[in-house]
């Protein structure tokens, strides 16, 4: 299987390296990087790409890994796959509309592609079980942990963890009538009445808690991700798994 890492030198996308030059069944075919200075990657023979296209066209990978940047990751994407190449997109920040519009076009070319905003088997239990237990507690709240140099708020996983509450649970207003903010943004982001806490700090990795409340009990979910490792066994299953699908996949329980 060749694949192709594109983001490199993020702090994701060095792991995917790593985890692609490891695996029996894959190679490292080329990689993308803003603008780069080099022409193969260190202590390697790799080769090293500055645009997409060029990339695809030269080395023609079966699978290209995404761990870029919000701005660039749609129009990447939908390069991808319009070009029939299989996308696994760790890049979080995309809008339900842009999902939308990968999926069409996915399906139009048959092509097997997936975006997961975690691809921590953890994390994804975590939502799963966040989902189920709305259905019973509506009253809930997210709050979010990520590293500092995090670009997007709220996290990829907090939204899909809400989407998945939302239509899990009964719509209610939470909170009380007339509740006022005396600093803005005390209460969080807003989702469908459930809100949603962000916290950015230097030290963390990806943290998530989900705390529902209820008359008298309270029920906390938490998922850790300490380490960058802890997504590469989702991204190696996705890159393999990928290639079994003729449309774009979103979440990584799809095809657990
Ligand atoms: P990062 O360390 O900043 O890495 C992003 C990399 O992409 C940088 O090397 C950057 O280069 C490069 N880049 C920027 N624009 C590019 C373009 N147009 N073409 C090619 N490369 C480009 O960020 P990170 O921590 O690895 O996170 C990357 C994304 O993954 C974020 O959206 C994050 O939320 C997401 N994430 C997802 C999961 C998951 O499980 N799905 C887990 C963790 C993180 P420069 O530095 O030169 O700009």
């Amino acid at each position: 299987m060749k694949v192709a890492v594109s983001g490199y030198k993020g702090r994701m996308g060095s792991e995917v390296v790593k985890t692609v030059l490891g695996e029996k069944d894959m190679v490292l075919v080329g990689v993308l990087d803003k603008e780069p200075a080099e022409q193969v990657m260190p202590d390697s023979d790799i080769p090293v790409f500055g645009d997409l296209e060029t990339m695809i066209s030269t080395v023609q990978p079966d699978c290209i890994v995404d761990f870029t940047i919000p701005k660039f990751a749609f129009s990447n994407t939908k390069t991808i796959i319009e070009k029939g190449v299989r996308a696994v997109v760790g890049t979080t920040g995309f809008t339900a509309e842009q999902i939308e519009i990968l999926t069409k076009i996915a399906e139009e070319r048959g092509v097997g592609s997936l975006i997961a905003p975690n691809f921590a088997i953890g994390a994804v239990l975590m939502m799963q079980f966040a989902e189920k237990a709305a259905k019973y507690f509506p009253n809930v709240e997210i709050i979010e942990l990520h590293h500092d140099k995090k670009l997007d708020a709220p996290s990829g996983t907090a939204v899909k963890t809400a989407e998945m509450m939302a239509a899990a649970r009964e719509k209610i207003r939470q909170g009380a009538d007339g509740e006022e903010e005396t600093i803005s943004g005390a209460r969080g982001a807003d989702y469908e009445g459930m809100r949603i806490h962000s916290v950015r700090l230097p030290g963390l990795v990806a943290h998530q808690e989900v705390i529902f409340g209820a008359e008298g009990q309270g029920l906390t979910l938490r998922h850790d991700s300490y380490d960058r490792i802890s997504f590469m066994s989702g991204v190696a299953l996705a890159i393999r798994e990928t290639a079994n699908h003729q449309t774009l996949i979103y979440g990584l329980e799809n095809i657990l």
